[in-house]
């Protein structure tokens, strides 16, 4: 559908005139970004979108549906925004710029109808543990009966057991002397897809000397839906965890999910100076002595909102190198986004797709025989490329890995 001149992207959340014109259109940030190297195209760049959004904004272009694609295009992996010369507050921007193209879309009698039955979906199901848990119960029935293999989003999924669930008492102890009272984000997919990285990362906090705390109440931080434009149903989140998590005090808010993370970080006034990615507490506090050696060879996988977000690589890293046995082989372009993008993938397969490939090229010739990651999202993406090249390499969070060296 074309647009007018009348379709005007200055609504309430739309990104910040100052903000766009911090970008001084130098192109340093074109190689950097995962839709332009597989494209070469400047509208598929982080200078080509911005300067898209500057146009709109002043009113000298059209929006138009045609046009809106390269928005929606775009990863949100924040690569660019790592490497701008110029401090381009990139993550900003293109947060607003999709709530704006959301509410331009919304007025029109035909919304693209993918995105709106993703929002539904979404709101109707993240803040709310049990609908999660009863679709991780039919997920796993389905697997079981080897339905999910013949749908292409079902193939990334791991193989679904009970869901995690935090203690009744909403408390697990340090193991020896406590060091620091640290609350948990029990996050939304997490605990439904991935049980073990859970329990793996709670143990790792208590081994770190970590009282934990699973502030009843709490809910989805709502990363999912400012990366998609619904920053409406993202400000409700927030407050109903900023209630929950004012309960009690703590140290620090512990995430093991880089774009919960990220999204705390940013997006949470009263906590976020607070929150810690796990790989940042394990570091700070200390784990104790290794009790046994893990002998495997493992690559990296930067989660973009771990890596150009959080700015954290190191950390990750060096907690791998410790523990002892394992072999650390570096990835060629490790901090490329994988294509997963929280639901990028689903709602745009033909170019996370694309991404996934060269990824995959580049992880398979590591010769690792495991992928340590440190996001859900990028967890079943690596998941799925690996599977789709019949590659017998397994994917692990982080806390897996780490896990390995003490307990069992
Ligand atoms: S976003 Fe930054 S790196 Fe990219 S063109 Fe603009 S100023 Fe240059
Ligand atoms: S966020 Fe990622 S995909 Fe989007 S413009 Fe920046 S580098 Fe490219």
């Amino acid at each position: 559908m074309s647009g007018t001149l009348l379709d005007v992207f200055n609504g309430p959340d739309a990104p910040a005139g100052d903000d766009l014109a911090t970008c001084v259109h130098c192109g340093l940030c074109l190689n950097a970004c995962p839709t332009f190297r597989v494209t070469g195209l400047e509208t598929e760049s982080p200078r080509g979108r911005i300067y898209l959004m500057t146009q709109w904004q002043r009113g000298q272009l059209p929006f138009t549906d045609e046009l809106a694609r390269h928005i929606d295009l775009c990863l949100g992996c924040r690569t660019c925004e790592a490497v701008c010369p110029s401090g381009v507050p990139y993550g900003r921007i293109i947060e607003h710029g999709r709530a704006e193209v959301e509410r331009l879309r919304s007025r029109r009698t035909q919304p693209a109808a993918t995105r709106a039955l993703a929002r539904g979906v979404m709101r109707e199901l993240l803040p709310h543990p049990g609908r999660l848990r009863a679709a991780g119960r039919l997920t796993w029935a389905a697997q079981r009966l080897g339905l999910t293999r013949v749908v292409p989003a079902g193939r990334g999924l791991p193989r679904l057991r009970r869901a995690w669930r935090p203690p009744a008492s909403n408390r697990a102890p340090a193991l020896g002397s406590r060091r620091a009272r640290v609350a948990f984000l029990n996050g939304c997919v997490m605990p439904v897809m991935y049980r073990n990285a859970m329990e793996a990362s709670v143990r790792l906090l208590q081994l770190a000397g970590c009282e934990v705390w699973f502030a009843p109440g709490q809910t989805c931080c709502g990363a999912l839906f400012a990366h998609n434009g619904d920053l409406e149903e993202a400000r409700r989140l927030r407050d109903r965890n900023a209630r929950a998590f004012g309960m009690e005090d703590f140290d620090y808010l512990v995430v093991n999910s880089a774009g919960c993370g990220s999204h705390l970080k940013d997006f949470y006034p009263n906590l976020g100076d607070r929150v810690r990615d796990l790989s940042e507490i394990l570091v700070e506090l200390g784990l104790p002595e290794a009790q046994r050696p893990v002998p495997v060879r493992v690559s990296y996988q930067d989660a973009c909102h771990l890596a150009h977000a959080q700015r954290i690589k190191k950390q990750p890293r060096d907690l791998i190198r410790a523990v002892p046995g394992v072999e650390l082989v570096e990835m060629q372009h490790a901090d490329i986004c994988c294509g997963s993008a929280g639901i990028y993938n689903a709602l745009e397969p033909p170019m996370s797709a694309r991404i996934l490939e060269e990824k995959m090229d580049d992880l398979l010739g590591t010769g690792a025989a495991v992928v340590v990651t440190g996001n859900p999202g990028c967890q079943m993406q690596l998941d799925a490329g690996l599977r789709g090249r019949r590659s017998p390499m397994q994917v692990w969070h982080l806390a897996e890995l780490l896990v390995k060296a003490y307990d069992q």
